[in-house]
């Protein structure tokens, strides 16, 4: 008979073996906040040319002081433009917004969605919309990527139009001397009417002034200590990658005085010597399309010199515009030798994989925030797969006799899963704000959650992540954290009919499945594969195809007709390129 006492040694020594177990399974793996994080194979020593955005990408901004600089700049031209003083009592909450969220200008309402449209949490304001509510404005809870309908809030700089968005609706809604419509597409004053679609129009035009006035970004220069992250890894970084003869290139919409100014900042007066071409004004994502003209930019100046440049391209000196293809027939380049770093996903990673055929890393700085989460309460990731390994037991023994009580068993488990992913989507904001009361479950309104996933389902910031960026950290500077000839190997990612059966199930015999152990004995008597690694190799001299200009890399060319339209349309204020 066991004692109690030695049950504990035995119990202690489970979980000791289990710990250590984990730690051997996990410690090749570097640090976390260091990672580069891996969607498709990709291997450093093919690469022959590194290309890097600027803004949020070398050069970080500091949060929230940023933010909320442009949060007031952008209430400021919205007053100039006639919307009402009481503005500027509206503050910027950092545990609020959250990138990707679609405002659907229609109704009003801020949306978070998964990759096919489904709505996972909408609010109108501040409030939170009730499921019937969900369902009222949208059947089947789902909603099309429409352009003149929605607004995809993708980039960093859309962080304040985001807030602005949920204060004036929620301003406007709230205020006595407003009235909603009855069909609930806008406000009504006497005889003014005001859509929402009308009040995101105004947004958009004082977002664009701002970017583009050249009064923000003086300010900026004139204060880079409190708004730019000096990260003192760039040299290192833009040195390290130019070890093996590769070559490294900046190509930012940004124009010359304000790239001058931020890049001497980082890295010096010489900071063109650590590129071996410097593009400015590139007007991505026009710039792996047609792009504009190919100028160089007299620095003594800051403005660019006439006529079209031609030659070779030159170290030390700075281009502005120009195309992708100008730039891969003057560099002799083919689009998978190039790996082209930034944070903008439409802008810089998938038009240059799908237009270009380009490496992709995605530079995501939530990522640190999200993995704190992630580790720090993984209990409750924890509870939600017990949750629903629970619900498939119960479902396991069901069949067509199963009678209500069965049903609902697991109605109270599906309800028990909803509050685990309310408090999970509570984890990733700040206690505080606005508080919803009166359903099931009470959450905070403000906290949307997840850049990620909501609960067990992933977002559509999430799904784009996955089909356009090869890799993705929280910084490009990660990358002096692995060898230059690295190669990056994605996990495996299994299929469900994989992920859910283990591997020691034993299946029922069946005349197929004595056909497919036929096959199996045969393919073992084949000489063993060297590497299971499925990467795409392709050694071949550039085809006429890839040379072709504006050659699709790839086939699905639908998805790009799906989603361009609408992210030219918000993600760059300017309405024609990425403000970044
Ligand atoms: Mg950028």
């Amino acid at each position: 008979m066991t004692t109690p006492s030695a049950e504990c040694v035995e119990e202690k020594t489970a979980v000791e073996k289990t710990a250590d177990d984990h730690t051997a399974k996990h410690s090749y793996k570097r640090d976390p906040s260091q990672r580069v994080f891996v969607g498709r194979n990709l291997r450093m020593e093919k690469i022959r040319f590194f290309g890097f955005d600027m803004d949020y990408t070398l050069a970080h901004y500091k949060s929230p002081d940023y933010e909320i600089m442009l949060f007031n700049r952008t209430i400021e031209k919205m007053i100039s433009m006639g919307y009402p003083e009481d503005m500027r009592k509206f503050t910027y909450d950092i545990n609020f917004p959250v990138r990707g969220l679609w405002f659907d200008q229609l109704y009003g309402n801020l949306l978070k969605v998964d990759g096919f449209g489904n709505i996972l949490t909408g609010l109108h304001g501040f409030r939170v919309l009730k499921p019937h509510e969900i369902d009222e404005f949208y059947p089947n809870k789902f909603l099309h990527l429409i352009h003149n309908r929605v607004i995809v809030l993708n980039t960093l700089f859309q962080l304040s139009d985001t807030c602005i968005l949920a204060n004036l609706v929620h301003y406007f809604d709230s205020d006595p001397n407003y009235k909603p419509t009855v069909d609930k597409t806008g406000v009504r004053q006497g005889d003014v009417f005001m859509s929402y679609k009308s009040i995101a129009q105004d947004l958009q035009a004082a977002t664009n002034t701002v970017h583009n006035d050249g009064e923000m970004k003086r300010h900026v220069l004139e204060n880079l200590e409190k708004y730019v992250v000096k990260d003192e890894r760039i040299k290192p970084l833009l040195n390290l990658l130019r070890k093996n003869g590769s070559r490294t290139f900046l190509l930012t919409n940004s124009e010359y005085y304000y790239t001058n100014g931020i890049m001497r900042y980082l890295i010096g007066e010489d900071w063109t010597s650590y590129f071996d071409i410097s593009v400015v004004d590139a007007k991505k994502p026009q710039w792996f399309a047609e792009g504009t003209v190919f100028r160089q930019v007299d620095v003594a100046t800051g403005s660019s010199k006439i006529g079209v440049h031609t030659g070779p391209l030159q170290n030390n000196q700075v281009y502005a515009g120009g195309s992708c293809d100008a730039f891969r027939v003057m560099c002799k380049v083919r689009g998978k030798e190039v790996l082209y770093i930034g944070d903008h996903i439409f802008g810089d990673v998938l038009r240059s994989k799908k237009a270009r055929g380009w490496r992709t890393f995605l530079v995501v700085p939530e990522l640190e925030h999200e993995l704190t989460i992630w580790t720090e309460r993984h209990g409750l990731f924890e509870q939600l797969a017990a949750l629903e390994a629970n619900i498939g037991k119960m479902y396991k023994n069901l069949d067509g006799t199963a009678d209500n009580k069965c049903q609902s068993m697991i109605n109270d488990s599906v309800m028990a899963i909803r509050k685990v992913t309310h408090e999970m989507d509570q984890a990733y904001g700040k206690i505080g704000s606005l508080f919803r009361s009166g359903s099931r479950t009470t959450f905070f309104a403000s906290q949307i959650g997840s850049l990620f996933r909501s609960g067990s389902r992933t977002t559509f910031f999430a799904s784009q992540v996955e089909r356009y960026a090869d890799i993705y950290a929280s910084s490009c500077y990660n990358l002096i954290y692995y060898p230059v000839f690295y190669f990056f190997r994605a996990p495996m990612m299994l299929m469900p009919h994989e992920s859910t059966v283990d591997h020691c199930t034993l299946m029922k015999k069946s005349k197929s499945s004595k056909r497919n152990h036929a096959k199996a004995a045969e393919a073992n008597s084949l000489p063993t594969q060297t590497s299971f690694c499925h990467e795409e190799e392709d050694d071949d001299p550039v085809s006429e195809e890839e040379t072709r200009v504006g050659s699709p890399s790839t086939s699905d060319s639908e998805a790009i007709t799906a989603i361009t339209p609408l992210d030219k349309s918000f993600s760059d204020p300017t309405g024609t390129q990425s403000p970044a």
